[in-house]
């Protein structure tokens, strides 16, 4: 379930100090050690995988209600959630885990903008009928 290999796994067995916030039997959440914002937090499941879809059910559902307790513990009235899969998609520590990014007018925090793509580049239709396949 934890890799002795990975330093989130690390953390959850304090074998890495971390400033823990909620602690689960499932899930870990802590602050980021390189905060974009005042508060940045992470919340990780107790169970190495590098992607979501990889997290059995039971971790997935206690992440997401530690994920909101932590964001009610924050009170924070503007934040975004971040979950990097893969490196092409920014993921950089091979362990899942959920940004919790406060977001105040002082500019920090997390920025991005979407970059839509042209209408004729992709069909609606033909992603859809692949649900069903
Ligand atoms: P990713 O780019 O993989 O989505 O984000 C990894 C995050 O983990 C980064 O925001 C980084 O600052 C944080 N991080 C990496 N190593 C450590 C660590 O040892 N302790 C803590 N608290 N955060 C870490
Ligand atoms: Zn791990």
């Amino acid at each position: 379930m934890l890799d002795s290999n990975c330093i989130f796994c690390k953390i959850i067995q304090r074998e890495i100090p971390s400033f823990k916030l909620i602690e689960t039997d499932h899930s870990y959440s802590f602050l980021d050690i390189s905060p974009i914002s005042v508060g940045h937090s992470l919340v990780i499941p107790k169970y190495h995988a590098q992607k979501l879809h990889e997290i059995p059910d039971e971790y997935l559902t206690d992440l997401m209600v530690t994920v909101k307790k932590v964001a009610l513990k924050l009170k924070v009235e503007n934040y975004n959630i971040l979950q990097n899969n893969g490196e092409l998609a920014g993921q950089e520590v091979n362990h899942v885990h959920f940004h919790i990014i406060p977001k105040t007018d002082d500019g920090s925090g997390l920025s991005y903008k979407f970059k839509h793509l042209e209408e004729d580049s992709f069909n609606l239709d033909e992603i859809q009928s692949s649900f069903n396949r």
